[in-house]
């Protein structure tokens, strides 16, 4: 028997097309063949980061360049927005780089309100805002455009957004945002096998790293923005990745961003649909609810860890039980990546086949 297929929120399924483009011959990063691989998934990438500006290539998980973000920023104190495991996370990574950081911290299975950071913001004394577009514990999805917002009417203050989960499952718009580093890890919406990070850096954030000194080597920013003018990167990167990810924007240029994210929003629709039938409540709010996965609360009587098992082993399939402080009082399904309104129907006909007994 193979290993479960993925329907957890990260990794997901990887496709075998996926596999075999990254099964290309090795080439050296120092050369023309490299040049070229590089600067081919530029313009895919600039289309779902919404920006015009590099896109640069960590290897690494995404967290690297969330701990990068902080130590190429922040001068003062870092405001971290937390509302569930990931972001919570973040005020941790903060204070162990030796940075003086406080929180807005939510309920898990809130959102973000725009005007308790803006009451935040005006005690002043802030120069970096943390923020997780779609915090992958909860299913929520924060307002990134009232969230951007607030944060540039405060001149100086920049706005790291971590777009894990949502980058190509609906618009990022980081340069009409203002968005100063928007990252994400490829192992979620993109469907590839992870140790590759994705990372744009707003004119204004490239300004502020140029001032903070000790900002380290491996992911200082303007090794990164240097070795973009010549197609490449500071470091020998995770080449076979790369060709992955180029296959996967090859992708998403065929099917094209506006009908992918038309289906993650169909696919999605159908999982929230499932769940109501069988009375499964969701955890974020209304209007504040992820594209590419969903989070259900556990009711009460039902056992969730048999549920799961007999999923994964007469069907094969994985779904997570909850993450952190949740696990257990939720589950979450992902529809990220490959997934089609057939796969997820298969999903759903196993689970209720599971359920009808
Ligand atoms: C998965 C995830 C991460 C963690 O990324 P790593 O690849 O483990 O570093 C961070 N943020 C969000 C929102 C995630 O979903």
């Amino acid at each position: 028997m193979p290993t479960p297929k993925l329907f957890s929120p990260g990794p997901v399924d990887v496709s075998p097309e996926t596999f075999a483009a990254m099964s290309h011959t090795m080439i050296g990063h120092r050369g023309s063949d490299f040049e070229q691989l590089y600067s081919s998934l530029q313009p895919g990438l600039k289309e779902i980061f919404g920006t015009e500006r590099p896109v640069f290539l960590s290897t690494s998980s995404a967290w690297g360049v969330m701990e990068a973000a902080l130590r190429n920023l922040v001068q003062k104190k870092v405001l971290c927005l937390c509302c569930g495991a990931f972001s919570d996370k973040w005020i941790d990574v903060a204070k162990k780089c030796g940075f003086e950081a406080e929180a807005i911290q939510v309920e898990w299975g809130e959102a973000i309100d725009p005007e308790v950071v803006r009451a935040k913001l005006s005690e002043g004394g802030f120069d970096t805002v943390t923020f997780i577009h779609s915090e992958t514990s909860t299913g929520v999805l924060n307002d990134l455009e009232a969230v951007s917002k607030v944060v540039k009417s405060f001149p100086d203050t920049m706005l790291v957004v971590d777009s894990v989960s949502s980058l190509s499952t609906v618009d990022i718009d980081m340069d009409k945002h203002g968005i100063d580093v928007c990252l994400a890890g490829v192992q979620k919406a993109l469907a590839l096998p992870p140790g590759l990070a994705l990372f744009a850096v707003s004119d204004a954030a490239m300004a502020r790293a140029k001032t903070i000194e000790n900002r380290g080597y491996y992911f200082d920013f303007h090794e990164f923005a240097k070795n973009d003018k010549k197609n490449n990167t500071p470091t020998t990167p995770c080449i076979s990745l790369l060709f992955g990810l180029q296959f996967m924007l090859s992708e998403i240029a065929k099917e094209g961003f506006a009908a992918r994210k038309k289906r993650h929003a169909k696919t999605n629709a159908m999982i929230h649909a499932w769940g109501a039938k069988h009375e499964f409540e969701l955890f974020a709010p209304e209007g504040h609810r992820s594209f590419a996965l969903t989070c259900f609360a556990t009711p009460e009587n039902f056992d969730l860890s048999a549920f799961i098992k007999e999923l994964k082993t007469k069907y094969n399939f994985l779904i997570n039980g909850g993450y952190g402080k949740i696990k257990g009082t939720t589950f979450r399904i992902s529809n990220m990546g490959n997934e089609t309104e057939a796969t997820i129907q298969e999903l759903i006909d196993a689970m209720d086949d599971i359920l009808a007994k």
